[in-house]
């Protein structure tokens, strides 16, 4: 299932005979089955058979060729052998891509579905949309989409004689000796190029020039979408917020610190922009 081919859909069909894909959530656990070398894979489940409704399930396509579902495992519900719960943050950290995209997919559904039962203006109960993802006031008709919180990431980088450096950071909660990449929320009425801009200046205290985007990945905690961008410096020293980073500093491409697993983007964006410093882009 690692290589599988998917393909995405919100209207499931009206009867389901087959086995079907399942991102059966028990909080934020979800059930997992293990390959022949030990890989986490999303289980195939006879969904009668296991006690499970698929009428109030999110649909979410078809992974080859089978229905794809995300859901909560029911109270008292009997657990299908040979199967075990597993962190969405570690089946992400375990790198099936496939995997952790639509359980990523299944929580933020879940997640918007629970926190979105009743209307915001009104009060009363919202129910599914005819048409689109979403839930509709049953009363007002106010229609409720899934929400997706966007983020901006910076790395910002300057060319040094022959070689460059990469200014990261890090906040009191990275594990030891680990720095990262500059990142904040897309404020309203903000375009993405003032976000990264602000964001680099109040975390770091440096202007940037020259925004090149790198490549998106939505993060499920709760609905995050993060957008990556590498920047050069165009000017500034280095001050790092106090009330956000125990430290920001330049490094030299050759002298880096302990860095993000490669499975984030945030480390994705490092090792490309410091192909392009290699290569002299
Ligand atoms: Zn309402």
């Amino acid at each position: 299932m690692a290589h599988g081919v998917f393909v995405p859909g919100h209207r499931g069909p009206a009867f389901v005979a087959e086995e079907v894909v399942c991102c059966l959530f028990q909080g934020s656990r979800l059930l997992v089955s293990r390959d022949g070398s030990g890989a986490p894979q999303l289980p195939r489940l006879d969904a009668r058979a296991s006690g499970l409704s698929l009428k109030s399930a999110h649909y979410l396509g078809r992974l080859d060729g089978s229905h794809c579902y995300g859901l909560h495992l029911p109270q008292g519900a009997k657990l299908p052998g040979g199967l075990e719960l597993l962190g969405l943050r570690a089946l992400i950290l375990e790198g099936n891509e496939l995997a952790s995209a639509l359980a990523g997919q299944a929580f933020q559904l879940l997640e918007w579905e629970r926190t979105h039962r009743h209307c915001g203006a009104c009060g009363a109960p919202t129910t599914p949309h005819a048409a689109d993802r979403a839930v509709e006031c049953a009363d007002c008709r106010i229609v409720y989409y899934p929400r997706i919180a966007p983020v901006m990431m910076a790395l910002v980088y300057r060319k040094t004689g022959d070689r460059g450096e990469l200014l990261l950071t890090r906040k009191p909660n990275y594990a030891p000796g680990r720095y990262t990449v500059v990142a904040g929320f897309v404020e309203a009425g903000e375009t993405l190029e003032q976000c990264l801009a602000r964001e680099v200046k109040e975390e770091v205290g440096v202007d940037i020039r020259n925004p090149r985007y790198f490549g998106s990945q939505p993060w499920p905690f709760p609905n995050s979408l993060v957008m990556a961008f590498s920047a050069e410096w165009a000017g500034g020293d280095v001050v790092p917020d106090p009330g956000e980073l125990e430290d920001a500093r330049w490094f030299p491409v050759d002298g880096l610190p302990e860095l993000p697993e490669s499975v984030h983007i945030s480390r994705q964006l490092i090792d490309d922009t410091l192909e392009r410093l290699r290569r002299g882009g």
